[in-house]
């Protein structure tokens, strides 16, 4: 068995990671203002030059130059950040997410309340 004070290894950093983007992401205003979503889209941009996984962290430089960051409310941002993740699994030979259930998964539960 893992110890969990051990170093996280790419897998371990990357799903924790995913959890805090998707989470931020969920709770994102849906009226941002001006400074809200220049911060959002540089927050993006400095975490791609400091992700602790090299390959990644130039992937999502390239990801973040084709896409770039939807940012105008909750609801935009979430599915922007679906579909960066899912260009991922689909790199890594992962199943596609449906972006449909994003808020579900990461900020409402699902609607059979199991996760209540
Ligand atoms: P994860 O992909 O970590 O997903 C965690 C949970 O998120 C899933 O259980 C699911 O419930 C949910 N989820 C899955 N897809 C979506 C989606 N599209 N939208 C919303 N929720 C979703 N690893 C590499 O080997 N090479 C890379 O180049 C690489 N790049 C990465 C780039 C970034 C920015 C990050 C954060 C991670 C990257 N990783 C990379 C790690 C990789 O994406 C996975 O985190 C890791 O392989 C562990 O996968 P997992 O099966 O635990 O699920």
């Amino acid at each position: 068995v893992k110890r969990d004070d051990c170093p996280l290894d790419k897998d371990e950093l990357g799903s924790r990671t995913w959890s805090f983007l998707h989470t931020m992401a969920a709770y994102y205003p849906d009226n941002p203002t001006d400074e809200q979503k220049s911060d959002m889209t540089r927050f993006f941009h400095i975490f791609s030059k400091f992700y602790p996984c090299s390959v990644c962290a130039e992937d999502l430089q390239e990801q973040l130059k084709r896409t770039p960051p939807q940012i105008n409310s909750q609801s935009q941002l979430s599915q922007w950040l679906c579909i960066i993740h899912n260009e991922v699994n689909k790199k890594l030979g992962k199943p596609e997410f449906d972006c449909k259930l994003v808020n579900q998964r990461w900020r409402d539960g699902w609607k059979d309340s199991s996760c209540d």
